[in-house]
């Protein structure tokens, strides 16, 4: 460890944003990087901000000369900010975002230069597309792929270059990004549910998915992550013996905030609300070094793209505190790892939290109907929720004792949870009575009883309900939120749309609405019982009443990502128009691909690290108890025992030493083998089964040797270190 003492901790000293000598109000500074609808109106003429708003709230097309209006004035804007550069921004699937400046240079006829921004480029660009996964969408000589401006995302400045959200396609028109599905989902749910409102308040027209994401993530001194190299290629470490003490304690869970962490919160902060990213929590987290981040909830399609916003700005913000963030969902064995609970609801035009329960019959039966769609959305669908969550980094994360276990459930809380049973037996078939339907309706009107302070928080669920939302912990933290957030609103939407035309099947029939509502809700909750679980989600026991209830509790990344094949997602994706079965394939080949590759990486830097770090830095520390032993004998040959530990630790060691040899050159075979298969989900598979089992066991006698060695010689930084400097 000496060598890393003194590169560790060369912390830039307190910066803190400040501004004409004081730290700014959030007031001042929040969206001034944004071209907002405030500037908008600013820097347009009222009738084309009236188009461009009604384009951005009803889908209205834009056509060219509107464009090159609102070309026109992001340019005045971005002149103003000293802004030079230019670029679509988009979310590919490899999870990250991508850019590509151009600067607004062009030449004027009298060969000077000026500055050019117009419509043609705002609507549409054409980059190359070949080095993103595309999942056998594209062909080499089709290597095109378009984005295309996507207005209901504002236009921001970053690094000085104005950046203008867009939908990344093929050049066949196939979606090789997050954002085209998702949007496509979003416009399905807003009909679905805006039909369901119909039924209770002609007023609402329209009804918006919201997500509050929470951004969990680690942050490790940068001299000691730029010394451990499965740190620097893999994003977590492969290697490293427990700490004596990390978080038995629970020491730093909500605790004060390190000094050295509170400025790079404050920075972070800053820029995030000159992004008009609402960032509002912090806190520590559970694990040492662990920390938090949450905004206020926004329309989906906003809070993904701020989401995504916010882990390259985090990563930017680290370095100038000489920090590095770590976003991989387990970066350290043995303490929590990280997540990004979703916390996700639906609001009308109308102001209507429509999964908050309200304080009259009425509204709450419509609560009623958004609830149980969802629980039976989830039902229906989990396979393809937990497809859309799994990865090669959650894979360590779930169902480790921290975090929600790999099968899917849905918990309500205790209060909810019989309401919906006693629902059940209240509700027949049959005609009600009318005190009946009176009991019914005050039981139903009694639901806001369950304030939102007081419903029960069960941590071990990976779908909970909290209040007035539900909130999917499943999702891991480096995940593009976009990937959840299409299963789940595009189910959540066919559930309604079932109710709809069923309720409305039965109101033909003569059924009055009340009553076929009540006969609906009751039947959804019938059918999703199943996927119903109040209790301890990490208990053994939960995995064993699952397999009873038929849930899948696979737990590897390959077999889960099955479902985007199945028939299932057929019928919700291809048969909505949210992907073709192309488009369908595709996500699960590059999910496929990506899990594969990142296992591969891990392999061979564990290989590499295994055979040219640890086994000579082992060697070196035998080479000096054997002479220990040899000089100890030639001074006192009549005590032999006094090298007796010493002969034990050569011992030791040398059992480490092969067998970590063995098992690193048995893994190389694993993986030669696995190599040579054409099929890449075959390959994935057998990754999975032959190659993944050697990080464990490699593992394992390193970290022995770890307890062993001299720590002055030891090649890499240590867990206390890791965890406990800040
Ligand atoms: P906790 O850790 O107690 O769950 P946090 O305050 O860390 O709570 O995060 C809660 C998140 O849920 C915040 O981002 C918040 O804005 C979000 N949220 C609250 N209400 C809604 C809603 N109706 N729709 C979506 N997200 C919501
Ligand atoms: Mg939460």
């Amino acid at each position: 460890m000496a060598k890393f003492r003194f590169l560790a901790l060369q912390a830039v000293a307190n910066r803190k944003p400040v501004e004409n000598g004081k730290f700014p109000r959030c007031s001042e500074i929040f969206g001034e990087n944004v071209f907002s609808s405030e500037k908008m109106r600013r820097y347009l003429s009222t009738e084309a901000y009236k188009r461009l708003e009604r384009a951005m709230t009803e889908g209205v097309a834009i056509d060219r000369e509107l464009a090159d209006q609102v070309a026109a004035a992001m340019k005045a804007w971005a002149l103003e900010h000293g802004v030079t550069h230019y670029t679509h921004w988009f979310h590919p699937l490899n999870g990250s975002t991508a850019e590509k400046h151009d600067s607004f240079i062009d030449l004027s006829p009298d060969g000077g230069a000026m500055e050019v921004f117009d419509g043609r480029v705002l609507v549409q660009q054409e980059p190359d597309a070949s080095s993103f996964p595309n999942g056998g969408i594209r062909n080499t000589f089709e290597a095109r792929g378009y984005t295309a401006w996507d207005p209901a995302s504002p236009a921001f400045i970053n690094n000085g270059t104005l950046c203008v959200p867009t939908i990344f396609v093929a050049y066949t028109g196939e979606a090789l990004d997050f954002k085209t599905p998702l949007l496509k989902a979003l416009a399905l749910i807003d009909k679905a549910a805006t039909d369901i409102c119909q039924y209770f308040d002609k007023d609402v027209t329209r009804v918006t998915a919201t997500l509050g994401w929470e951004q969990e993530y680690f942050l490790v001194d940068e001299a000691l992550y730029n010394a451990r190299p499965d740190l620097k290629l893999c994003g977590r470490t492969l290697m490293g013996h427990s700490s004596a003490k990390d978080q038995q304690l629970e020491d730093h869970y909500f605790g004060a905030i390190p000094a050295r962490v509170s400025s790079f919160m404050e920075e972070l902060e800053y820029e995030c609300h000159k992004l008009g990213i609402p960032i509002k929590t912090r806190h520590n987290e559970v694990a040492p070094n662990q920390f938090e981040c949450a905004p206020i909830f926004e329309e989906v399609n906003l809070a993904v793209d701020h989401n995504q916003l916010l882990m390259s700005t985090m990563k930017k913000v680290a370095r100038r505190h000489n920090f590095r963030v770590l976003l991989h969902e387990k970066p350290y064995k043995g303490v929590n790892g990280s997540g990004k609970h979703n916390n996700w609801s639906l609001l009308t035009n109308t102001g209507v939290n429509l999964l908050s329960p309200g304080n009259k019959p009425k509204s709450n039966m419509q609560f009623l109907i958004f609830l149980v769609s969802t629980v039976r959305a989830v039902y229906e669908y989990g396979d393809l929720l937990k497809a859309s969550i799994v990865s090669q980094g959650n894979e360590s994360r779930l169902g480790g004792d921290e975090a929600p276990p790999v099968i899917m459930s849905v918990f309500l809380g205790n209060y909810l949870d019989g309401v919906l049973d006693e629902l059940v037996e209240k509700v027949s078939d049959k005609k009600m009575s009318p005190d009946e339907k009176t009991e019914l309706k005050l039981n139903v009107g009694k639901i806001p009883e369950i304030m939102l302070d007081n419903t029960d928080r069960n941590r071990t669920s990976p779908f909970a309900f909290t209040g007035n939302r539900f909130e999917f912990r499943a999702v891991g933290a480096s995940a593009n939120c976009g990937g959840p957030m299409i299963v789940l609103n595009a189910a959540v939407a066919l559930q309604l749309m079932r109710f709809k035309r069923e309720t409305d099947a039965l109101i033909d029939k003569g059924v009055k609405k009340d009553e076929a509502i009540f006969q609906m809700i009751r039947k959804y909750i019938i059918e999703s019982r199943d996927i119903r679980f109040e209790g301890n989600g990490y208990g053994r026991e939960w995995r064993e009443e699952a397999v009873r209830r038929g849930l899948s509790v696979e737990t590897d990344c390959v077999s889960a990502l099955r479902a985007y094949l199945s028939d299932k997602a057929k019928r919700l994706f291809v048969e909505n128009g949210i992907f073709s079965e192309r488009e369908l394939r595709a996500r699960f080949e590059i999910k496929n691909e990506i899990y594969l590759k990142k296992l591969q990486i891990e392999s061979r830097v564990l290989g590499d690290l295994a055979l040219n770090h640890i086994i000579p830095t082992a060697i070196t520390y035998q080479n000096t108890l054997l002479s220990n032993v040899g000089a100890l004998r030639s001074v006192l040959p009549d005590e032999e025992a006094m090298a007796g530990v010493q002969v034990s630790a050569i011992r030791t060691i040398s059992t480490h030493i092969r067998e970590i040899q063995t098992l690193v050159s048995d893994m190389t075979e694993a993986r030669k083998r696995a190599n040579a298969l054409a099929d890449e989900v075959r390959r994935a598979e057998v990754y999975t089964e032959t190659v993944r089992p050697y990080l464990d066991k490699i593992r394992y006698h390193i970290d022995k040797l770890e307890l062993l060695v001299d720590d002055e010689i030891w090649p890499l930084p240590k867990y206390r270190e890791l965890l406990f400097s800040r």
